[in-house]
């Protein structure tokens, strides 16, 4: 449906594998010192000196993580970026280079391709990260995109997730469920316009949930705020499965327990509002929706002090052993055991 809107149609076969990398990266530009060899040789070549190197990648596929009937191909590119580089700040660390491979069916034109690649662009230029390599392949069905994301992390400034300690602190940037609520919104009105393919949906009322989306941003702003703080957290996770399944991992792996407060968890008037129109409820969303792209972390209560007013930070909860366990203390001060929730995308 995306791909038809488009004036010109350019078959892929008419160009061949080099000369369509070509053609998508020609415009890529190189920021990073640390690139020393960037796309055109059998491999990149990268130079680093005394700082540590972090590496992620994620595979998107068509269908299972997203949907082209309400997804722009730009966006797709965009957000393609976006959750990796996310991987890359919850290490502490700033994202520096990536690479960017797709498997593409022959339903795909040339000018699709531009879209997805002028989305991949604009994220590497708003963050900063070179685009450095990758691989275009046919495949027979769909399209799927894998991105590798690389960054940098000076002196021993890296975070896991296993360093959170009894009485620290449980920190969450920005708010939760808005993407969730946002795919609930495109969700309903896909089915609308199938029905009726004239009605023109008001979407003016969910533009904040929708752009968590289709246009998800990773919070770099934070680990540089956190530097320019001089706070180190004691672990941290990117918030891409939802709040619960995060605390979770924090937990297991640094051998702690947890107490998360209901009232605590920051919601968008946006979110509350579509929560009650399609009667779900937030708390439920903000702790299992996910693709929130917020960092939650943990830090020494003699931290507290750093970011009590700061209006980026909602402190949520704080650790405590591991025998005490992981629960959610609801606004009935009725304590709940949080529960994983398995990896949704296998059902999708
Ligand atoms: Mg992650």
């Amino acid at each position: 449906m995306i791909e038809d809107k488009n004036q010109q149609s350019t078959q892929l076969s008419d160009l061949g594998e080099f000369a369509l990398i070509e053609h998508l990266t020609k415009n890529f530009k190189i920021k990073h010192k640390s690139t020393i060899k960037g796309i055109g040789d059998d491999a990149a070549v990268l130079e680093v000196k005394n700082n540590k190197i972090v590496v992620t990648t994620d595979l998107l596929v068509e269908g299972v993580h997203f949907d082209l009937s309400y997804m722009p191909l730009k966006h797709l590119g965009y957000k393609a970026v976006i959750v990796n580089l996310s991987d890359v700040f919850a290490m502490n660390a700033m994202a520096t280079q990536i690479t960017v491979s797709i498997a593409v069916s022959n339903r795909f034109p040339l000018e699709a391709l531009e879209d997805l690649y002028a989305g991949i662009d604009t994220a590497a230029n708003i963050y900063n990260v070179d685009v450095i390599g990758g691989d275009t392949t046919s495949s027979t069905k769909g399209l799927l995109i894998s991105v590798t994301a690389i960054g940098e992390v000076e002196n021993n400034d890296e975070v896991y997730r296993n360093g959170a300690k009894p009485n620290d602190l449980l920190v969450v940037s920005g708010d939760l469920g808005a993407a969730y609520m946002g795919l609930q919104v495109l969700e309903r009105e896909k089915e609308v316009y199938k029905v009726n393919p004239n009605n023109q949906p008001d979407l003016e009322p969910y533009s904040y949930i929708i752009e968590r989306q289709l246009k998800p941003e990773a919070r770099k702003d934070i680990v540089k705020l956190l530097s320019d703080m001089n706070l180190k957290p004691s672990s941290m996770i990117d918030i891409s499965d939802g709040l619960s399944s995060e605390i979770i991992h924090i937990c297991k792996q640094s051998k702690v327990g947890c107490d998360l407060y209901e009232e605590k968890i920051p919601l968008d008037p946006q979110v509350i509002s579509t929560c009650e129109e399609f009667n779900i409820d937030s708390t439920t969303v903000a702790l299992n929706g996910g693709e929130d792209y917020e960092l939650l972390f943990t830090i020494s209560q003699e931290d507290y002090p750093k970011i009590k007013a700061n209006p980026n930070f909602s402190i949520i909860g704080h650790i405590k052993e591991e025998s005490a366990g992981i629960h959610l203390i609801t606004r009935a001060e009725t304590k709940i055991p949080i529960k994983a929730q398995g990896w949704k995308n296998f059902n999708a």
